[in-house]
């Protein structure tokens, strides 16, 4: 087997991974290595390679090796926070260097005194091509001595070479006509990002790298330049196939005129932009649903107005610099205050959207286009407005949905700051009361301060089912469409209309005997849920004596102490990866303890069950680094991650032991496919319920979300206590729907009697083994779906907190036997409407 030797990047003394002071790194969660206290100031190349990363703040890079190993280097702990400050890269991404040769210059007194830490991390992030590493100890220097031997896996070699493929793709005619400005530089390299292999971007001499945005723009590429694109690496094919034909047709830049397509060349339907939907009925306006309810009211027109900034900057660029470090530290205060007074009201929910903006403002991305355009004298409000719009424009063009929806995010946040800039603060509008709200856009900002007393719903042109704006909708109780026809835009201010949130339609000039109608459904729906209410604290006993545990889906402990102000009778899913996000490092396993601990107590003996971190694909965490995932959603996510990494899932699986102790706790798997899987977690839990001998054995269940394990749920309920059944992700998998997609969203319904079949099969399984199953996706929320999961069998249906008493209501509305002949009804069923249909809803 071929070894490699990687040596000292630096001089100074080695210490193992295990006792740097941050769990990201000693516990191993970005690979296995080493780290050295620094006693000089510049980072070498420990082995001959390829620069493949260079983080725009400078402090940190990956080599990789030409036997293809990824060698990451880290100077200090935290640096990332010094914004570059201390730093000077001595390379450029995809340079290749020889063992010695200069990476980074760093300021060790600066960093002595501003980070947390000056010690350096060289880690191989891609460790599955290492057999074994032997590392040195103790005093090394730079470029002359080893400090970490590696042995190659069999066939890593092979491996790296098959992957170091080129591929150059035809000549292109840029059809842009400002050429590749910000914009669509920004395009280019959000594509070539994409992909593992190196992209190039090649004009004659001139060769930019296609992933960087100011690399790109450096070569200055116009109208009408031949350029060629060159990918090296594994998925480089892939690479020219993609970016070619949209570098050959834009990038998206209005006025682009392509060279014409060679006439064999298909229209791609994918490509085209979806018709919006057209109701055929003029009084019907049609949008996304993007929060439930129904709102009768008046138009309220919200616009903007354009904020003007000057183009030509002080002749100094520094001093603009100046007023933007300015004005983003002023825009991270205001969202600080706005934080700590939403926390005060404990709306966590709110508070955590305005902390990503603040992290937007520290965006290396952002800062790096805002900063090329200071560079050309520029004043600082025109270059922070090109850099945000610049940036959202991307993000909106994005394929993952939620991804595209954070451009609202983007513009929300730079007006803030254009506003600070400028001095033009955004003026509050002054909204009457009874307004159905219409809007291009609402900012998250704009939405977090609506009163619901005041705004009975409101529909914007823009954004979708998973925006920001969407989810406090939802936080609020108010209805809200997305997506809704633009031609909204022009109905006068005070006309009546009335807003389906649960169906995304706007119905305009109704009839006085309408609006009458929709406002006495809803007085029987207030009626109906303050009687809910009242009975919320009652069992959920169907007519005839049978009894279902009805608890709730929380995210934390404030969540676990309103589930139970509305009569939950336990927790059925902790979603435990909201203690991970948001986060620059992973929590610890004493505070995993206390967290678990407190939302037992809150519980006051009522059972929870807590989900093992079911994150990965599109929710990855800041300080776990992940590769790119062709398909994310069929990817490292869920339980492979804690497979994957077993450090993270060792570390959890251990905390909700020690919590357990003297409390209800029980403990659930995410994402299990197969039953290899649930026996390498169950391995692992008592290998650390062994190394904890004053801890309870829990009871282990699995998620059934995976219609694998549905189907072989008598195999999996041999090997655990219960089941629950995540109906979000099950309906995702057998239908083949992502189900964030806005136009997929509506089709994707739990109800259709294949998810019925599946989960009647999951219950059938489980009770031939003796085992009880729950629900706790969003179908056991559904007041409709109530009665049939009854009636298949569900033992426990874990919902949203706000609709614990709806769903309590739904189960006495029935008798057992009822039920279970409207189950059987339903599993003979063709489509999910037909479903529907046997189940009348006063909702
Ligand atoms: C589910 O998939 O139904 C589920 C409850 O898990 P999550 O929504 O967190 O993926
Ligand atoms: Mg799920």
């Amino acid at each position: 087997m071929a070894t490699l030797e990687l040596r000292a990047p630096l001089d100074g003394i080695i210490l193992p991974l295990e006792q740097v002071p941050d769990p990201v790194f000693s516990q191993k969660m970005v690979g296995d290595g080493l780290a050295i206290d620094p006693l000089n100031q510049l980072l070498t190349a420990p082995c001959a390679g390829t620069v493949t990363q260079l983080f725009p703040t400078g402090h940190a890079l990956t080599l990789t090796s030409t036997e293809g190993l990824e060698v990451m280097m880290h100077i200090g702990l935290d640096t990332v926070t010094l914004k570059g400050e201390g730093f000077s890269p001595q390379v450029t991404l995809g340079q290749k260097v020889a063992p010695g040769d200069a990476l980074i210059a760093f300021d060790a007194d600066l960093l002595a005194t501003r980070a947390k830490s000056l010690l350096t991390l060289m880690i191989v992030t891609n460790g599955e091509r290492v057999a074994s590493m032997v590392a040195a100890s103790g005093r090394v220097r730079t470029g002359q001595d080893a400090c970490l031997t590696l042995t190659l896996a069999e066939g890593a070699v092979e491996a790296a070479q098959a992957e170091g493929k080129r591929v150059t793709s035809q000549a292109i005619v840029i059809p842009n006509p400002t050429g590749l400005h910000a914009r669509p530089a920004a395009v280019l390299a959000s594509l070539a990002k994409r992909f593992k292999s190196r992209v190039l971007l090649q004009r004659g001499d001139d060769e930019a790298n296609a992933k960087s945005v100011t690399s790109i723009m450096g070569i200055e590429i116009a109208l009408g330049d031949k350029v060629t694109l060159i990918a090296e690496g594994p998925d480089a094919q892939e690479a020219i196939d993609t970016i070619t034909p949209e570098l050959a047709a834009g990038l998206g830049d209005e006025g682009s005129r392509p060279a014409p397509a060679p006439a064999t060349t298909e229209p791609d339907p994918a490509k085209a932009p979806a018709p919006r939907p057209q109701s055929g009925d003029p009084n019907l306006l049609l949008g996304v649903a993007a929060s439930p309810g129904l709102g009768v009211g008046k138009v309220y027109q919200l616009r903007r107005e354009e904020i003007q900034v000057p183009e030509t900057g002080d002749a100094d660029p520094r001093k603009e610099r100046r007023k933007l470090d300015d004005a983003l530290d002023r825009g991270k205060n205001e969202l600080e205050a706005l934080q700590t007074e939403l926390k005060a009201t404990a709306d966590a929910k709110k508070a955590a959207i305005f902390a990503a903006h603040q992290e937007l403002l520290e965006d290396p991305g952002l800062l790096d286009i805002a900063e090329s355009v200071l560079a050309k004298g520029k004043s600082a409000a025109y270059a922070w407005q090109r850099a945000y719009t610049t940036q959202a424009e991307r993000l909106a063009k994005l394929k993952n949905v939620v991804m595209a929806g954070r451009a609202a995010d983007l513009r929300d946040v730079g007006r803030r700051v254009l506003g600070i800039l400028t001095g033009h603060p955004v003026e509050e509008p002054r909204i009457p009361p009874g307004s159905i709200l219409i809007a291009e856009d609402l900012a998250p900002s704009d939405t977090a301060k609506l009163d619901p007393t005041e705004v009975l719903g409101f529909a914007t042109v823009g954004g979708g089912a998973t925006s920001h704006v969407a989810i406090l909708a939802r936080a609020l109780d108010i209805p809200a469409v997305a997506g809704i026809d633009p031609s909204a835009l022009e109905l006068p201010d005070g006309s009546d209309v009335i807003l389906d949130g649960g169906k995304g339609q706007l119905r305009i000039n109704p009839s006085p005997d309408e609006v009458s109608r929709i406002t006495e459904a809803k007085a029987r729906m207030a009626a109906k849920k303050a009687a809910d209410l009242a009975a919320a604290f009652e069992p959920a006993t169907t007519t005839d004596g049978h009894n279902v545990e009805v608890v709730a889906n929380i995210g934390g402990l404030k969540d676990a102490q309103k589930g139970m102000t509305l009569g939950a009778e336990g927790v059925g899913l902790l979603r435990s990866e909201f203690l991970y996000l948001d986060r620059a490092n992973a929590p610890t396993e004493d505070e995993q303890t206390q967290i678990y601990a407190e939302i037992a107590a809150a519980l006051d003996g009522k059972p929870l069950i807590i989900r093992t971190l079911d994150v990965g694909g599109d929710k990855p965490l800041a300080y776990l680094p992940m590769p790119r995932e062709e398909n994310p959603m069929l990817g490292i996510r869920g339980v492979r991650i804690g497979l994957d990494r077993p450090e993270i899932l060792r570390t959890q699986v251990r905390a909700i032991l020690r919590a357990g102790k003297g409390n209800r706790i029980r403990m659930m798997f995410p994402m299990i496919a197969t039953l290899d899987e649930i026996r390498s977690v169950k391995g692992l839990v008592a290998e650390e319920q062994a190394k904890l001998p004053d801890t309870d054995p829990v009871e282990l269940g699995i998620m059934v979300e995976v219609p694998s394990t549905a189907v072989l749920a008598r195999q999996f309920a041999r090997e655990v206590s219960f089941f629950s059944i995540g109906t979000n992700d099950l309906t995702q998998y057998t239908l083949a729907m992502d189900r964030g997609h806005p136009k997929l969203g509506a089709k994707a319904d739990a109800m259709n009697p294949a998810i019925l079949q599946l989960i009647a099969q999951t219950v059938a399984g489980a009770a031939a083994e003796g085992k009880w199953v729950g629900i706790c996706g969003g179908m056991a929320s559904d007041p409709q779906a109530v009665p049939i999961l009854v009636g298949l069998g569900v033992k426990e249906l874990s919902c949203s907190v706000p609709a614990i008493p709806m769903v309590k209501a739904a189960v006495r509305e029935r008798s057992f036997a009822d039920c279970q002949a409207l189950a059987q009804e339903a599993l003979a069923q063709g489509t999910a409407a037909q479903v529907r249909a046997l189940v009348p809803s006063d909702y």
